[in-house]
């Protein structure tokens, strides 16, 4: 093979010269420049015109540009999706945040004495408060709650954490129950089997060196058949018997009965219900934790509730301090508390979701397709998510915009993303759809903006 000649390959200056405008710090920018040429300069690739240089270049740039967190329609029809961000916030709670992000705030002052003040005490306050719970406080999420807890309550010869097998499960990336316990200092009990656990296999497990009986919520899947576990009362009991603590990770956070959401179904369950962590504690939890930015619809936390010696234990915990909230969270989180307790349904943009009538769905979908003036859309009913892990099987009828026949789904779907803003769809029987269900009405003319655009550079669309 000939040696590749790279004299001609150009300085960074010089490409930095005839790059295109993109919207990145000029830092940045020569950063890339000055790899990608390092590259070239090595042999790894083998462009043969400098033009070929600035278009891969100029493309590098772009992809980097595009990986910036930036806002999207989200067409998807999942309402928490974890991807985009799980639970979207209200107008009202968004200013609150700006308003504690641009200015000086009350976050650890006491304006009562004009000294230090205890941080969050008023949202703890709230919090206790929505779950019927002598105290409460939050930390990052709810992956952190667990580990303040265990961490917490895993103390001298008591290291050891009794779990159902059935419980031992991954939620999400990254978070895997067995590995936060041991990360967390703790020894695995495990007891019963994957499908059937029953009481005789957590009181055979107890012993002096337990520290806690842990309950896991199943929440990203759904096992059927020949399946069993305690409820928390009884678990409850054989946790009194035994003086040990009862820990229920419930995950969602929800503080409405989902089976109330109208339309929601399940596969198989009459009435796909989350647990709730008032019902929790009432049944015997001693503490329950959830996240933040599931079904409660705030920010990313993991909020602690339940008896006050506890929650006074995990808060005295020097790794505390290295899991608390930011200011901004707790902003947020004191707002969306706020909204819970008033029952503010249209300030809580999840609720507001689920709740959004089949016809109203219709009525914009059909104002939309008009706007548009393309005769090749249509709308076809579709299914919405909770997702985020939280009732897996549970689905809600919904609406979608049918985009034309394209034979490329996948290309189409591409083209949807790079537009601005990108427009997040799915793909079913090979025909691209954009739900309406989690498509914010402020975004419906962006939307019909960004349709007409991609329709009008499609091959076949009218
Ligand atoms: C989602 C979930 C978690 C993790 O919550 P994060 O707030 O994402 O850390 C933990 N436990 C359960 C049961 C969950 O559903």
């Amino acid at each position: 093979m000939p040696e590749f000649d790279r004299r001609w390959i150009p300085s960074v200056d010089a490409v930095v010269r005839q790059l295109p405008r993109v919207v990145l710090p000029r830092p940045l920018i020569v950063n890339t420049v000055r790899n990608e040429l390092a590259r070239l300069r090595a042999g790894e690739d083998a462009p043969t015109n400098e033009t070929q240089v600035i278009q891969s270049i100029t493309q590098k740039l772009q992809a980097i540009a595009r990986s910036r967190i930036g806002p999207v329609i989200n067409g998807t029809g999942v309402i928490l999706h974890t991807n985009l961000g799980r639970a979207p916030m209200g107008a009202v709670t968004a200013a609150a945040v700006a308003s504690a992000a641009s200015q000086y705030s009350t976050v650890e002052f006491d304006l009562q004495t004009g000294e230090r003040g205890r941080r969050g005490e008023y949202v703890e306050l709230a919090l206790a408060t929505l779950c019927n719970a002598p105290a409460a406080t939050v930390v990052n999420n709810c992956a952190a709650a667990l580990m303040l807890i265990i961490n917490t309550l895993t103390v001298g010869p008591r290291k050891r954490v009794v779990i159902s097998r059935g419980e031992l499960v991954q939620i999400g990336g990254g978070f895997r129950v067995p590995d936060i316990l041991q990360a967390s200092g703790a020894v695995l009990r495990e007891v019963g089997t994957t499908n059937q656990t029953n009481l005789d296999d957590y009181r055979r497990a107890i012993g002096d060196e337990t520290a806690l009986i842990l309950r896991v919520h199943r929440s990203n899947f759904y096992m059927d058949g020949f399946v069993a576990s305690p409820s928390i009362a009884e678990l409850a009991t054989i946790a009194r018997e035994a003086g040990v603590p009862l820990i229920d990770d419930i995950g969602s956070g929800a503080i409405f009965n989902t089976a109330q959401i109208p339309g929601l179904t399940s596969l198989h369950s009459p009435s796909p219900q989350e647990p709730m962590p008032a019902p929790s504690l009432a049944a015997g939890a001693d503490v329950v934790c959830f996240s933040g930015d599931k079904l409660l619809g705030g920010p990313q936390a993991g909020v602690i509730a339940g008896s006050m010696e506890l929650v006074g234990r995990f808060k005295r915990n020097p790794i505390f301090r290295a899991l608390r909230c930011d200011k901004l969270a707790l902003a947020a989180l004191q707002q969306t508390t706020e909204h819970l307790l008033n029952q503010a349904i249209d300030e809580l943009p999840v609720r507001e979701m689920f709740e959004r009538p089949f016809e109203a769905l219709r009525a914009r979908g059909e104002q939309m397709i008009a706007a548009t003036e393309c005769r090749e859309l249509d709308l076809i009913e579709s299914v919405a998510r909770i997702g985020g892990g939280s009732l897996p099987q549970a689905e809600l009828p919904s609406l979608a915009i049918r985009l034309p026949e394209s034979g490329k789904p996948q290309a189409l779907l591409q083209t949807l993303r790079e537009h601005s803003p990108p427009i997040i769809a799915t793909i079913n029987r090979d025909r691209v759809l954009i739900d309406l269900r989690t498509v914010f009405p402020q975004q419906d003319s962006l939307l019909i903006n960004g349709l007409k655009q991609i329709l009008s550079s499609l091959p076949h669309a009218s």
